[in-house]
């Protein structure tokens, strides 16, 4: 737990005016408290369970973020309260959390996660499957959750030159997402890690999701 190198990175978020998301996962609540305490308010986890427990546990203002792949069968355990879902991957997942946003009463706030990386490992749907999609006339229908932006990581290498283009093609295609789309809630790229936010940033990111760089490395990473 870093309390300066928090402090570092939300100077450098806030100059661009993009949000700060602090990817919790695995730590525990004490950490979370420590930050909270510090004024954060944005939360990021990847298990459903997880974020329950610190949900449940944790009382004060904490907005939480879903920021791994989601699973339909889970998505009624965070209905209730999860406040962004980053990896909406599949129209039948859109579906399910509207579902559950209706059931809820409730408008789930979600971006489309963009597959941009080389590797085959990361989820998302491609740029031409993302464009399908948001000129989808099933969309309409779904009055329970909004899409507001696209998610995206970039390839996992040494190769900067690589990490920025992936970061610059995924800005320009959000740029076009965003002019054509007649809804003007869609306003947020998230993309930055740990590893490559400062890039990201400067690449038209306006939400960036870390982790290490402020709670430490992570014991086992997923
Ligand atoms: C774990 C995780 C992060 C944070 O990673 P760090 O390298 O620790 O900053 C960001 N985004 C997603 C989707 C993650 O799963």
């Amino acid at each position: 737990m870093n309390i300066e190198a928090y402090q570092k990175i939300l100077a450098k978020v806030n100059s661009y005016n993009a949000t700060l998301v602090a990817v919790s996962k695995t730590k525990p609540n004490e950490d979370l408290e420590a930050l909270y305490h510090q004024g954060q308010r944005v939360f990021g986890e990847n298990k459903v369970q997880e974020m329950c427990n610190k949900h449940e546990s944790l009382s004060g203002n904490y907005q939480w973020h879903m920021i791994g792949h989601l699973q339909r069968n889970k998505v009624k355990y965070m209905a209730n309260f999860v406040s962004l879902v980053h990896g909406v991957d599949s129209l039948q997942l859109l579906k399910e959390l509207n579902k559950q946003g209706a059931k809820n009463e409730r408008v789930i706030s979600c971006l489309l996660q963009v597959h941009i990386a080389k590797e085959t490992t990361k989820f998302g749907f491609n740029y031409a499957e993302v464009e399908e999609l948001i000129s989808n006339n099933a969309l309409i229908e779904l009055c329970n959750v909004e899409i507001i932006g696209l998610m995206g990581m970039a390839t996992n290498t040494d190769d900067s030159g690589q990490v920025r283009s992936e970061f610059k093609k995924l800005n320009s295609f959000f740029e076009n997402c965003r002019s054509t789309m007649a809804n003007s809630v869609f306003n947020v790229l998230s993309m930055g890690m740990s590893g490559d936010y400062e890039m990201a940033l400067d690449e038209g990111s306006n939400m960036v999701r870390i982790g290490s760089l402020i709670f430490g490395d992570r014991n086992y990473d997923n």
